[in-house]
């Protein structure tokens, strides 16, 4: 029988420029390639003329099974994770397969690990020099890791001073864990440690803030997201963010002489230097990863390589809790429509609302007041869109002042809805705090199920039926089924 060979190859962040050659190799010499859909889709002008398998986010168990049977038949297999395939990724899962198979070295599959460029490095990298010194990497997800035993982690990172690059910081479903971590890592730094949040480096969606462990809740954090909260030492310089190395604990910047009481090669002398060793615990966590009686089902096409157009997480449905939710949305709509039908378009048309997106936020327009809801996900100039920029800060809801009425009555309103209803309605509708992304899903969630309606020559969709519903029935969806309160 051929020896088979699986590869367990880490892409690096998503560009073609930051994946390694050898990873590239592995994947063309491959004749079947396994991934997360979106990874496939990352390297799909790779995989022209191979067996793709592409499975969803909740499928790893699967995916390393697949994997793993068909390189022991014989098959040469690449099973790609983003990033580093060490960091969170699919190689600890092939092991733990292999070694409930009893499979041994020297047995087929032969196992190749091959190295990519990990989240934070990459995010480190559009950021300045944050991860100079000691650093450590903290997964926020809980999924299989209980939440006790994360928060011991950043308890003990935050107060041993490393600088933390937090994976998996927050999703639509997870947004508390973030919170309590800042909470935790507060209490051993000051507000103005900076923290970076780097998303989608190196992807067509990439955006980068620097801000500080005071502010940085206010930004968006989601699941293609990574932040770097500095240590005590870190500083901005000029828009970067810099860990220092501690040259100058020992040489001077100004001459580049020793200070005194140093000596070049030899350990940094400070008071109780080699005295204050914690003690050694001798507790352990385990975390075990269940394998038994997985059921998993996956898509296996041949890649025609034009398949599928790229595409990003944010845009893909990502849990079963999303097709749910479809499904439930389709049910009220048609519950709703049939008790309140609205109204022939044209008789009514002044009370016909219109919605927009506008830096993130929703613009509401309802006889011909404008408001915008929600927060600012982006800077953007009011002036452009025909309207004076607010003067608070953006609080839910504030009602716009127009400047330019022909610039404002052209602004793109993608949806319909029912006139009049009132701004706070469509904030607790639409609007989740914190995370734009899941409002856009809302979005696109109705849109997909809304009838196209052609009004005064432009094409929208039809969402009057949910400014008619009451909105405890929609909370239904947004809290019980997409769990996005
Ligand atoms: N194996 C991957 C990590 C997978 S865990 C690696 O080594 O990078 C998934 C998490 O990685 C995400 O929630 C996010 O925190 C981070 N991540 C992965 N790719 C990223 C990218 N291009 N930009 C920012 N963060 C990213």
């Amino acid at each position: 029988m051929n020896e088979g060979i699986l590869n367990l190859v880490g892409i690096g962040p998503g560009d073609d420029l930051h994946i390694t050659p050898a990873a590239l190799n592995a994947i063309r010499e491959s004749e079947y390639v396994i991934g997360y859909s979106t990874y496939i889709g990352l390297v799909r002008h790779l995989l022209t003329g191979k067996q793709v398998t592409r499975t969803g986010m909740t499928e790893e168990i699967g995916r390393a099974q697949a994997a793993v049977e068909a390189a022991a038949s014989g098959k040469k297999v690449t099973l790609i994770s983003s990033g580093d395939v060490g960091v969170y990724g699919m190689a600890g899962l092939v092991f733990e397969v292999l070694r409930k198979i009893g499979w041994k070295r020297g047995d087929s599959p032969e196992i190749r690990i091959l190295p990519g460029i990990s989240a934070d490095n990459s995010c480190a990298s559009l950021v300045g020099a944050p991860l100079v010194h000691d650093s450590c990497r903290i997964s926020l997800s809980d999924l299989l890791t209980p939440w006790p035993v994360i928060a011991k982690r950043i308890e003990a990172a935050a107060s041993g001073d490393f600088v933390i690059s937090l994976y998996n910081p927050a999703s639509g479903r997870r947004q508390r864990q973030i919170l309590e971590a800042a909470e935790i890592i507060g209490r051993y730094r000051p507000a103005e440690t900076p923290v970076a949040l780097v998303k989608s480096a190196y992807r067509r969606r990439q955006s980068v803030v620097l801000s500080d462990l005071e502010h940085f809740l206010e930004f968006e954090i989601g699941m293609n997201t990574t932040v770097i909260v500095g240590s005590t030492n870190s500083f901005v310089y000029e828009g970067y963010f810099v860990t220092p190395r501690g040259y100058t604990n020992k040489y001077s910047l100004e001459n580049g002489e020793i200070h005194t009481g140093q000596r070049k090669g030899f350990s940094l002398r400070t008071e109780g230097s080699l005295h204050s060793q914690p003690e050694r615990s001798e507790e352990r966590t385990l975390n075990i990863t269940k394998i038994t009686g997985a059921f998993v089902r996956t898509a296996t096409s041949v890649f025609d390589g034009e398949e599928e157009r790229e595409q990003e997480p944010e845009e893909l449905p990502q849990d079963k809790s999303v097709q749910t939710a479809l499904k439930a949305i389709q049910l009220l709509q048609g519950a709703v429509k049939s008790v309140e039908k609205p109204k022939e378009l044209g008789i009514e048309t002044k009370s016909t609302g219109r919605l927009g997106r506008l830096g993130g936020a929703v613009l509401y327009e309802t006889d011909g007041e404008y408001y915008l809801i929600g927060n600012l996900k982006q800077p953007c100039n009011f002036e452009d869109v025909g309207f004076f920029t607010p003067e608070e800060t953006i609080g839910r809801c504030v009602k716009l002042r127009i400047g330019n009425r022909e610039l404002a009555e052209s602004f793109v309103f993608p949806y319909l809805i029912q006139g009049g209803t009132s701004p706070e309605d469509i904030y607790e509708k639409f609007s989740v705090y914190r995370n734009s992304s899941i409002s856009e899903r809302l979005f696109t969630l109705v849109q997909d199920n809304s009838d196209k309606v052609i009004w005064k020559g432009t094409e929208y969709s039809d969402l009057r039926w949910i400014g008619s519903m009451p909105l405890p029935v929609w909370n239904i969806v947004r809290e019980s089924i997409l769990k996005c309160s």
